[in-house]
């Protein structure tokens, strides 16, 4: 209750834009992600890695607009690109010649797309990647993770689906191999679809073992279901994405977040046999249409995003950074011995307020809440700005120093908060 009070104090502006949202909007936001109590922080400005809120705080910025800001708020190439494309028209419901350049630039980096199409956000690549699997196979089921999260009607943070879900569902469990391997044999020739985030995002920054989708290949092979990666998220781990890095290659890969510079942006690929289903030149092509699928800004943005910008280079280094930033705040709660440690790969991490390995999504207890939430208004009360549930995704911005100063703060956190 103290650190709330404390909050609200510096924020009037923000609790007052809140009070006013609450009034025509349920809960007073329109993404479920920036609810929490007493009332979120409206920010008004950002520019690198930095963000200004209503009341005139100032942040490092370690949450990265949930990984999509990869560049930063104020990248100079990006929004050349975007002005140039408004320049030359608001979108002109035709084809243009930047969405085959951006295709081929998606389709050079990752084992498994072959081919792709674009959407306006990672939820409809998910639901278009399971089109696809279902129509390529005739099935109808996707298998999906305890705990996973592919978008707002794809939420498996509990067993029991949510209403919103609109397919129908197995579940299997992350990062047990034996049991995936008997649940999708069990569903044998009704399995569509097993779709998985090579690292759980939302769940906690939990990354999967090799084994594990090594099990999910086999099995899939064995079946004939088409085997999908999330990489809306960890496509930003390396050149080839953590496909690349754990060396299994799935039928289909969705992307999103970040590869448009920050602009909306979705796509979902993968084998051309498969990618064959939307090809209008044949007959009974299944419909993917999409007012926005091919908008001027984001196709602009995005040819200089992957084209220019975020090279296999860029990408090795930011996951190096992500690692070094990892291991240093690791070694500061190890230092204190607290049951606190940060899990992740590269670039994304997420802290858990628990000892011992971290492999599999689980429910808090009362405690571990508690800690969270202190955990996030002490960052803040710092100058640091992530996700409520302590969720970072760094940018190009963040620099070594930015880094440095996050783990002092950590070490303040614990220092103020250990029991
Ligand atoms: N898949 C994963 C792994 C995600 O983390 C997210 C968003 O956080 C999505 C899909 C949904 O993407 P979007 O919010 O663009 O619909």
């Amino acid at each position: 209750a103290e650190a709330r009070e404390a909050y609200a104090a510096k924020r009037p502006k923000s609790a007052a834009i809140h009070a006013e949202a609450r009034a025509v909007m349920p809960g007073g936001n329109t993404r479920t992600v920036l609810f929490y109590t007493p009332f979120p922080t409206a920010m008004v400005r950002g520019e690198g890695c930095r963000l200004w809120d209503a009341d005139g705080n100032e942040y490092l910025d370690l949450l990265g607009e949930y990984s999509a800001g990869l560049f930063g708020h104020s990248e100079r190439r990006i929004l050349d690109a975007v002005k140039a494309a408004l320049d030359a028209g608001i979108n002109l419901a035709a084809v243009g010649e930047k969405e085959s350049r951006l295709a081929r630039l998606i389709a050079g980096r990752f084992p498994s797309v072959e081919m792709v199409r674009f959407t306006n956000s990672g939820t409809e690549a998910n639901l278009m990647a399971l089109a696809a699997a279902r129509g390529f196979t005739g099935r109808v089921k996707t298998m999906v993770m305890r705990g996973g999260y592919h978008g707002g009607v794809l939420t498996f943070a509990t067993e029991a689906s949510p209403v919103n879900v609109p397919i129908p569902l197995a579940f299997t469990d992350y990062n047990d191999p034996e049991a995936a391997t008997r649940d999708i044999l069990a569903e044998g020739d009704g399995l569509a679809a097993v779709l998985v985030e090579p690292m759980l995002g939302s769940g906690g920054c939990i990354p999967a073992s090799v084994e594990f989708l090594q099990a999910l290949r086999e099995a899939t092979r064995r079946t004939g279901a088409v085997l999908i990666f999330d990489e809306v998220m960890t496509s930003r781990h390396g050149p080839a994405g953590l496909q690349g890095l754990t060396g299994v290659t799935p039928d289909m890969t969705t992307l999103g977040k970040y590869m448009a510079g920050g602009m909306s942006f979705g796509a979902f690929g993968g084998r051309a046999d498969i990618m064959a289903v939307f090809d209008g030149h044949r007959p009974g092509a299944l419909p993917h249409a999409g007012t926005f699928n091919n908008n001027v800004w984001s196709m602009a943005a995005g040819c200089v995003a992957m084209g220019e910008i975020f090279s296999a280079s860029a990408a090795e280094a930011l996951y190096e950074r992500g690692e070094r930033l990892r291991e240093a705040l690791n070694a500061a709660c190890a230092r204190a011995g607290v049951p606190m440690q940060f899990t992740g790969r590269g670039s994304m991490l997420c802290p858990h307020f628990r000892a011992g390995p971290v492999t599999a999504p689980y429910r808090a207890t009362p405690a571990e809440d508690r800690l969270r939430e202190l955990f996030f208004f002490d960052m803040l009360a710092a100058g640091i700005y992530l996700a409520r549930r302590g969720m970072v995704a760094l940018s190009l911005p963040v620099s070594e120093a930015d880094c440095d100063r996050t783990v002092a703060a950590v070490e303040e956190f614990i220092a103020a908060r250990r029991p």
